[in-house]
This record gives structure tokens, C-alpha cells and sequence, in this order.
């Protein structure tokens, strides 16, 4: 998953948030949804811009990953993919109060600095891997984006590649600021950016062998032995309703193979890379094909919805907002409330 802006109408819930926090609390609406399971996500936790991400998206620091744990911990049990397993499978709801943490995009700081902390408070989690990029063999074409605006903002361009730049933009009928025009590349367009680095004059695979963003085959073997949980985010990160559902179906059942192949897993999970939104029932079906099933458990990330399927969740974004856990569950809940009342809680497909 990567994060999709606020524009839904849980900006404004957002915005009205301070006052109705202060009135109603979380085990209120816990209460009154019935939603007792959450599944919080994030990408990295970093006091430091990363690059890579510094344009795109801002990531939570050290202190607010510990803050907003220490809140789950105060108002729901932590459970891991096989607690999750087995109640799915066993059509049995899990006990109490619960939560599933997980991270996306397979990134070195799930290694360096999330999981120290997961072991420290005894929090099991999720990482989800992109196969193409596990040991730095290749880069999200986004990341290329948000390095390209960072070097163009450093002003590490002379007047002669800005007038070549400016040129090629209009060529390609780009037509907006230098980050605008690069955050709207998409991922059938990505090579559009390897040309512009190309006349930047910036190395990527440069990028990957100095900064490793990612995790290495090394230190997911290390983490899963400590017992952390590993799943496939597809092959190489794309937008899912704007690939064909062949295309959808190999992304998901070749990076869940790879995993699960290369890291000996005995469990078969999955996360949508952007959005599931715009991902047709025919996909799921496939997916849960009883005959053939290709993942155990899937998961999106819309916030607090259900799905028609039992065996794919979605999750709450944790990232991006200013907004303390407390804010941010409560406005989820609220909002799962309003649509509720408008029989729109549950995600038509
Ligand atoms: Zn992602």
C-alpha cells in the first residue's frame, strides 16, 4: 500500500476531531461500532528524511511509532497472522479487543528500527515485500520520483540540464512544476523517469548500493526467526485498477510464490500495493479459489470498512497525518458510524 491523500470526507472528520475527542472515547465507539479488531499499517519509521520517501509521504519519528503503541497497547491486545489464521479459518472472532500491525514495501527500516521496538514491547507484525525489490536489486518507481525532486530541489542541476529538462517536459507534454510533473508519472510511464534521471545525470542503482532501502534476503531471515511475519505486496508495486486482471492475478500469485518459496513460509498472505479500490469480486474469487487458493488473507488499506470477503481486511493508515493514534482511530470509527447509517460501510465489488 502506499498512501492515498485525504480527500475523502474523513478530512473533514479529521478537522472536527479535537472537539469530538473530547467528548466521546475510543471504548465508546469501540461499543457502538462492534469493530474490535483494527489492523493499523505503515510504511517506515524515521526521525530522518529518507530521501526516498521525503516527497511523497511524511513517516512517522521514533517517539510517535512509540506513542501510538502505547496506545493500542491501552485499548486493544496485540495478535499475529496465525491468530488471525486460525480464526478465519476457523469462522471463530478473536477474543476482546485486538490489533494486527503491519508495514509495506519491505523497507530496511522495518530491520533497523521498527522491529527493535516491536521486540521490546513483545508486538508481533507483518512486513510486506515487493519481490522485485528484496536486496536492493531495483527501485519503486514513486522513490524515483521523490529522489528526483530532492536533487532538483538542491539545486544540484545546472542552467544547461534545467533548459534540457524544461525542453523534454513539454515534449512529453508535461506541463506542470518539476514535482508535480514527476509525482504524476505513473507506473506504465516509470521508464519516464529513468530517461530523466538519465539527463540529470542521476545513477539509481548508485542510490540503492549507498542508501539500501530495502530489506536483504539476510535480514528477513534474521526477522522471521525472531518471529516476525512476512507476505508478498506484489512483484513490482503497481496500481492495480490500471493494470488488465491478467496482470493483477500474476503480480499476486508470482510475489506470494517467491515469498513464500524463498523464505519457506507455510502461510500465504498478501497486501495491495496503492489500493485494492477498482479490484473486481472475479479477482477475489480467484484468489480464495477453494480449489486452488492463492493467498490465505489479503489486505487493503481504506480504513475501517468491511469487505464482502472474510479473508480480505482492510487496514487503517497510520502515516501522513499529524494526527495522534487516539485522533486517528476515533475519526475511523465516526466515520465507519456515518456511513453505517448510510448502509456504506461494507465495499461493493
Ligand atoms: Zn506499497
Amino acid at each position: 500500500m502506499w498512501m492515498n491523500s485525504m480527500k475523502t470526507p474523513k478530512s473533514f472528520i479529521f478537522r472536527v476531531l479535537p472537539v469530538l475527542n473530547s467528548k466521546i472515547s475510543l471504548n465508546f465507539l469501540i461499543k457502538l461500532t462492534n469493530q474490535k479488531i483494527i489492523f493499523p499499517f505503515y510504511h517506515a519509521i524515521s526521525d530522518e528524511d529518507i530521501i526516498h520517501i521525503k516527497h511523497l509521504y511524511k513517516v512517522r519519528t521514533t517517539a510517535q511509532f512509540i506513542n501510538d503503541l502505547d496506545l493500542l497497547l491501552k485499548y486493544y491486545h496485540p495478535v499475529n497472522h496465525e491468530d488471525l489464521l486460525n480464526s478465519i479459518k476457523q469462522n471463530k472472532p478473536l477474543q476482546g479487543k485486538c490489533f494486527l500491525l503491519s508495514f509495506d514495501d519491505g523497507l530496511r527500516e522495518f530491520h533497523d528500527i521498527i522491529a527493535p521496538v516491536l521486540i521490546r514491547k513483545g508486538i508481533p507484525a507483518i512486513c510486506f515485500l515487493n519481490t522485485a525489490f528484496i536486496d536492493n536489486k531495483a527501485l519503486f518507481y514513486r522513490y524515483k520520483a521523490s529522489i528526483l525532486i530532492e536533487e532538483f530541489e538542491r539545486g544540484n542541476c545546472s542552467s544547461a540540464i534545467l533548459n534540457t529538462i524544461q525542453q523534454w517536459f513539454l515534449n512529453n507534454r508535461l506541463s506542470r512544476g518539476f514535482d508535480k510533473n514527476l509525482l504524476r508519472v505513473s507506473y506504465s510511464q516509470q521508464g519516464l523517469l529513468d530517461k530523466l534521471a538519465a539527463i540529470m545525470g542521476y545513477d539509481f542503482p548508485g542510490y540503492l548500493k549507498v542508501n539500501q532501502p530495502y530489506l536483504t534476503s539476510s535480514q528477513i531471515e534474521k526477522l522471521i526467526s525472531q518471529g516476525f511475519a512476512f507476505g508478498a505486496h506484489s512483484i513490482d508495486h503497481p496500481e492495480y485498477r490500471f493494470i488488465s486482471e491478467d496482470e493483477q492475478i500474476i503480480q499476486t500469485r508470482e510475489s506470494i510464490k517467491d515469498v513464500c518459496g524463498k523464505f519457506g513460509l507455510s502461510y500465504r498472505l498478501f497486501s495491495f500495493p496503492f489500493t485494492d479500490s477498482g479490484v473486481k469480486r472475479i479477482f477475489f474469487q480467484k484468489m480464495f479459489d477453494p480449489e486452488q487458493p492463492v493467498a490465505d488473507i489479503t489486505f487493503g488499506g481504506a480504513g475501517l470498512k468491511k469487505d464482502f470477503m472474510t479473508s480480505h481486511l482492510q487496514r487503517i493508515p497510520f502515516e501522513g497525518t499529524p494526527l495522534s493514534a487516539e485522533q486517528i482511530l476515533a475519526s475511523e470509527y465516526v466515520y465507519y458510524l456515518l456511513k453505517a447509517f448510510a448502509g456504506r460501510n461494507r465495499i461493493k465489488r
